[in-house]
C-alpha cells in the first residue's frame, strides 16, 4: 500500500503537518520514535502540578500558534505571561553580581536606545555612550560578522558580554561568537542594511513592551497544545504510530523495524542530528539541552524577586545561565501551587547539567541567580530532563537541507524552519499546503498574517 504522505517525527511540526493533510482528505501517516508524540513540548509533574519539560512560551512575533489554534479548534487557552518582565545578572566591575530588568526595548539585546535609564542600569554610562556612537558608524561591507563581532563591533563590548550574549545563549542555546544576526532575526539584519544602523533597525522593530513578554503561553502548559493537536489529527483521520523509530529513508520509503512503509512523498521533521541519521550524513551535533525543575519553599520567592525569571552573563559563575520563575510568569501555575511553594527552571549551561540536580547545587544556581538566600533543604525535589537533539549547528543545518534537497525528501521542523513554534509551526503549515494537491483551503484566520 502506498500512503500519500509518511511524517518521521512527531512534535509540533510533525503533527502540524499530519493534521493538515489529514483534513485535507490525504493518507498521512506519523511515525514517531517514542512512545509519546509531542517531542519538545513535554508533560512532567512537579509539587503536584503539571509543568511543561520542554518549550514553555512562544514568540508572538508570528501569528503562527494562534493561527493553528484557531483553525484546528484546539482546547486550549491562550495566556500571556504577567507583565513583570525578566532580569539579566551581571558582574560588576567590583566583583559584586547585580540584576536589573532587562530593556524595555530591545532586540536579540540590543537596545532601541542606548542612553536609556534602563540600558545604563546595565552596561553604565560609559558604555551607553559607547553604544550611543552606532548610529554615526558606517555599515562595514564584506562577509557578515558572527553577532558577538557586530555587536562587539557596534555597539562595544559591555553589550554584547551583558545583553547580547546572555540573551542568544537563553534563547537560541548557542554563543552570539556562533551565530549569525540574518539567522537568528532575518527581519533585523534585513532592516539593518536598510537604515544602516542597528539601533535605528531595533528602534524601529521593536515592540514597547519589556524583552521576554513578546510572548504567549497555554493555560495549564505549552504541553497541552500538541497533545490537543495530536488528537485533531487524529480525529482527522492520521495514523500516528509512538515506539515507531525509522531507521532509513529515501522519496518515497521509510524503512521501520522489519517494515517499510511506501509513500508519494516522505516528510522527515525530527531534530537536526536524527535527519542526519536517517538521511545518512555527518553533520556535527551540538551539545545537549539541559534543564531542571526544581520545586522551593522559601518566602523570599513570594515577592518574586526577579520577575518571571532572570539570564545570566558569562562572568556570572553559575551552572545555570537561566533561571524562570514559573509562578511568576504563569498565573495558572501560581494558582495551582499551594500557597508558599514555588516552582523554578534552570537550564544549564554547556557541560554543566550534572552540578543542577541536586539540591545543593540548584540551590546554588538560584541563589547567585536570584540573590535570593536559600538553603538546600529549602529544595524539595529536582526534576532533571535533558534534550539530545534541541539545537542545529548552522553547518548541521546546512547539510541536512541539502542532503535532503538532492534526494527530493521533504524537511519541516526547527532543523528547516529556525528555532521556536513562531517558526516551525507556520512552516509546516505551508509545507503541508504545497505537499497537498490540489491545495488544501485556507481559512480566514490565516489570510491575517
Ligand atoms: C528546553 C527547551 C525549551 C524551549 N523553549 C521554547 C520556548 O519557550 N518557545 C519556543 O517557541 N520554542 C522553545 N523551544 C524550541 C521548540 O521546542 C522547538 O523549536 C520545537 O518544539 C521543535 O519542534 P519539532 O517538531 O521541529 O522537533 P521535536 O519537538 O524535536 O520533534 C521531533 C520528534 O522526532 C522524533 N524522532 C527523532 N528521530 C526519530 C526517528 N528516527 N523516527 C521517528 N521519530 C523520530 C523525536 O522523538 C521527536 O518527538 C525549546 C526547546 C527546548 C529543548
Amino acid at each position: 500500500m502506498t500512503h500519500d504522505v509518511v511524517i518521521v517525527g512527531g512534535g509540533i511540526a510533525g503533527l502540524t503537518i499530519a493534521w493538515e493533510l489529514a483534513r485535507a482528505g490525504r493518507d498521512v501517516v506519523l511515525v514517531e520514535a517514542s512512545e509519546d508524540a509531542g517531542g519538545m513540548l513535554r508533560r512532567g509533574t512537579a509539587a503536584g502540578v503539571e509543568v511543561d519539560l520542554g518549550a514553555e512560551s512562544f514568540a508572538t512575533r508570528t501569528t503562527g500558534v494562534a493561527d493553528l489554534v484557531a483553525d484546528a479548534r484546539l482546547a486550549v487557552q491562550l495566556v500571556e505571561p504577567a507583565p513583570s518582565g525578566a532580569h539579566v545578572a551581571f558582574r560588576r566591575r567590583s566583583g559584586r553580581v547585580d540584576r536589573a530588568p532587562l530593556p524595555r526595548r530591545a532586540l536579540v539585546g540590543m537596545p532601541a536606545d542606548p542612553t536609556a535609564a534602563d540600558v545604563v542600569r546595565i552596561i553604565g554610562r560609559a558604555g551607553a555612550r559607547r553604544a550611543a556612537q552606532e548610529r554615526h558608524l558606517p555599515l562595514p561591507s564584506g562577509p557578515e560578522p558572527t553577532l558577538a563581532e557586530l555587536a562587539t563591533s557596534r555597539l562595544g563590548a559591555r553589550v554584547t558580554a551583558r545583553l547580547v550574549e546572555p540573551l542568544c545563549r537563553s534563547v537560541y542555546s548557542q554563543s552570539a561568537d556562533s551565530v549569525r544576526l540574518s539567522s537568528v532575526h532575518p527581519v533585523l539584519w534585513e532592516k539593518t542594511q536598510v537604515l544602516g544602523s542597528l539601533t535605528a533597525a531595533v528602534d524601529a522593530l521593536a515592540p514597547a513592551v519589556r524583552t521576554g513578554s513578546a510572548v504567549r503561553g497555554v493555560e495549564g502548559g505549552l504541553w497541552r497544545l500538541a497533545a490537543e493537536l495530536e488528537a485533531a489529527a487524529l480525529r482527522a483521520g492520521a495514523v500516528i504510530r509512538t515506539g515507531a523509530p525509522a531507521r532509513t529513508v529515501t522519496a518515497t520509503t521509510v524503512e521501520l523495524d522489519g517494515e517499510t512503509l511506501a509513500a508519494r512523498a516522505v516528510v522527515i521533521a525530527t531534530g537536526p542530528t536524527a535527519a542526519a541519521r536517517l538521511l545518512q550524513v555527518e553533520a556535527a551535533s551540538a551539545p545537549p539541552v539541559g534543564l531542571v525543575v526544581v520545586e522551593v519553599v522559601a518566602d523570599g520567592f513570594d515577592s518574586f524577586p526577579v520577575g518571571s525569571g532572570v539570564i545570566a552573563a558569562p562572568d556570572v559563575d553559575s551552572a545555570a545561565k537561566a533561571l524562570t520563575h514559573v509562578d511568576a510568569k504563569w498565573e495558572w501555575a501560581a494558582a495551582a501551587l499551594p500557597a508558599g511553594t514555588h516552582l523554578v527552571r534552570l537550564s544549564a549551561r554547556d557541560g554543566r547539567h550534572h552540578e543542577l540536580m541536586d539540591a545543593a547545587g540548584a540551590a546554588a544556581a538560584i541563589r547567585t541567580l536570584t540573590g535570593v538566600r536559600l538553603a538546600p533543604t529549602d529544595v524539595r525535589r529536582v526534576v532533571p530532563v535533558a534534550w539530545p537533539d534541541a539545537v542545529a549547528t548552522p553547518g548541521a543545518r546546512a547539510t541536512v537541507t541539502d542532503a535532503a534537497a538532492t534526494r527530493g525528501i521533504r524537511l519541516a521542523g526547527a532543523v528547516a524552519a529556525g528555532t521556536g513554534l513562531a517558526s516551525v509551526i507556520p512552516h509546516a503549515r505551508a509545507l503541508a499546503c504545497d505537499l497537498a494537491s490540489p491545495p488544501i483551503p485556507s481559512e480566514g484566520a490565516r489570510h491575517v498574517r
